[in-house]
């Protein structure tokens, strides 16, 4: 067994990758770690509580009081230390936020993609880098329940509810980017099995996940590429080591190597030839919308942590929340904050109630990303000098947010697929292939919305 100290937090593991015993002991130190005292950026209701019901405000005071508690006390240990948060995250997993899109039938939460987005949202208030593990895995849900057999969400979807399991989703490659036809990693039938060999980069939760979606080549052009659930202790399968980067320290973007990798035909998600479909639909209706709670609850820290500070920084015997360019840089921010937070609500609340809305999911991602990269500077700017050091948190907010800008389409893709609906020419629409089945991932909230006569009930029955 391995300790690892973290902050007054004793964490103990064994050394075996992903297979790690928690002994968290939040010592008393830990527990007096004063709360965080910002003001809070916008008063909750204004723009939410169209598309919120009761059970969402209970779940986000629920995840804010464990992001608080559990996460914030490490975040400063988590910034010096720059390595992968394997005990931290197995904590969260366990607290079956991953399951928040898996029905109750299969040990999931039932509440859906808004209540996904809070649960983001709230992680990455206090930590991006916590907020980036839990949406890559939440990611790693969608293939499983809109491609996985009966036998495939059997075995892996109550594994993942329960946090025993993280799943990933690894389609990038070094040479192809964000073009998923471009890549050339393969799958080689060899009887029962096939035969994986290539490399897959910047994989969300590469160092943390137990049982990877990979997306290969098993033929030519489009219909060429399959998906298989590769568990991560598979002989043929090895990690690059973890490689620092600028932000979102905790977090683990990395690299698998696939060298003969015998993988069970029983693995492969639907049939030879899913592959872009397996891809292009995580992205679109997952990918997205995560990365933008991502971004908005970096947002909401930027816009919280700035205002307290213009409040407490002296000019002239008033603070300099008082000066016109000051207040004009806060309007901004605020207005960018309130915007982006209806775009990423409005996307999701669209999708638990099996309404067709691909371009309000690549535009939530769009408007999140740059107006928190945007904020972030004008936060540094009000910040000025004092925003540079780090013992506060905000040049990490700038750094943690441009970690946001590339994946799921960085910003010019996020805009060309714009442009396809503009122009009439966007091929297809995958909210509405997926439907039944992302209204079926809020099928608890719809029985509590019954219970609770919440605002939006009417809409979400009539998904029903
Ligand atoms: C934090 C993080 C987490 C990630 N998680 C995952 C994951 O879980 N699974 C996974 O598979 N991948 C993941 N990725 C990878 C991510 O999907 C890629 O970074 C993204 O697809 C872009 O690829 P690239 O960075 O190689 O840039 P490139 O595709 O090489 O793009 C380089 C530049 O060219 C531009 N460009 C590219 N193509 C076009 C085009 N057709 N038209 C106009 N401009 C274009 C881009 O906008 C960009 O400015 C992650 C990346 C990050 C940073």
């Amino acid at each position: 067994m391995r300790t690892a100290i973290f902050n007054n937090v004793d964490l103990e593991f064994s050394g075996k990758a992903n297979n790690y015993v928690l002994v968290a002991r939040w010592s008393a130190a830990v527990a007096q770690t004063p709360r965080y005292t910002a003001l809070p950026a916008c008063r909750e209701g204004i723009v939410t509580s169209y598309f919120t019901t009761d059970r969402h405000d209970r779940l986000r005071e629920q995840v804010r009081e464990f992001a608080e508690s559990k996460v914030r006390p490490l975040v400063s240990e988590m910034e010096a230390v720059k390595s992968v948060q394997h005990t931290l995250s197995r904590l969260i997993a366990q607290q079956g936020w991953i399951g928040v899109t898996i029905g109750r039938g299969y040990g999931g939460m039932g509440l859906g993609h808004l209540a996904k987005t809070i649960i983001i949202e709230e992680i990455s208030r206090v930590s991006g880098a916590m907020g980036a593990m839990v949406q890559a895995s939440q990611l790693g849900v969608a293939k499983i329940l809109n491609f996985g057999s009966e036998e495939q969400k059997n075995k892996w979807l109550p594994a993942i509810a329960s946090g025993d399991c993280l799943p990933t989703i690894a389609v990038t490659e070094p040479d192809s980017g964000g073009f998923v036809l471009g890549m050339e990693a393969t799958a080689e039938r060899e009887g029962d099995d096939y035969l994986l060999n290539g490399r897959k980069v910047y994989i969300g939760n590469s160092h943390v996940g137990d049982v990877h979606g990979v997306v290969v080549r098993t033929g030519k052009g489009s219909a060429g590429l399959s998906a298989f659930l590769v568990e991560s202790d598979r002989p043929g399968l090895s990690l690059a080591p973890h490689r620092e980067a600028m932000g979102l320290h905790g977090f683990s973007f990395g690299e698998l190597i696939f060298s003969d990798c015998r993988v069970p035909a029983a693995n492969r998600l639907g049939s030879e030839g899913d592959g872009l479909a397996v891809a292009y639909s995580s992205s679109i209706l997952y990918g997205r919308a995560n990365l933008t709670a991502v971004s908005l609850g970096i947002h909401r820290a930027i816009v919280d942590e700035t205002v307290a500070f213009a409040l407490s920084r002296p000019r002239h015997g008033k603070s300099i929340a008082e000066m016109p360019s000051i207040k004009l840089k806060l309007g901004q921010m605020q207005s960018r904050l309130m915007t982006a937070r209806l775009a990423a609500y409005h996307a999701t609340h669209l999708l638990d109630t099996g309404q067709s809305c691909d371009p309000e999911l690549i535009n939530a991602k769009l408007i999140n990303v740059e107006y928190a990269i945007d904020s972030a500077r004008s936060a540094m700017e009000i910040h000025s000098a004092a925003g540079l050091f780090t013992d506060r948190p905000i040049e990490r907010y700038l750094r943690d947010a441009f970690h946001i800008f590339a994946p799921a389409g960085t910003s010019d893709i996020q805009l060309l697929r714009l442009g396809e609906t503009a122009l009439g020419t966007a091929k297809g629409s995958w909210s509405e292939r997926f439907a039944r089945e992302s209204a079926a991932s809020a099928g608890e909230l719809r029985a509590d919305a019954d219970r609770d006569g919440a605002l939006c009930a009417d809409k979400l029955r009539a998904a029903s």
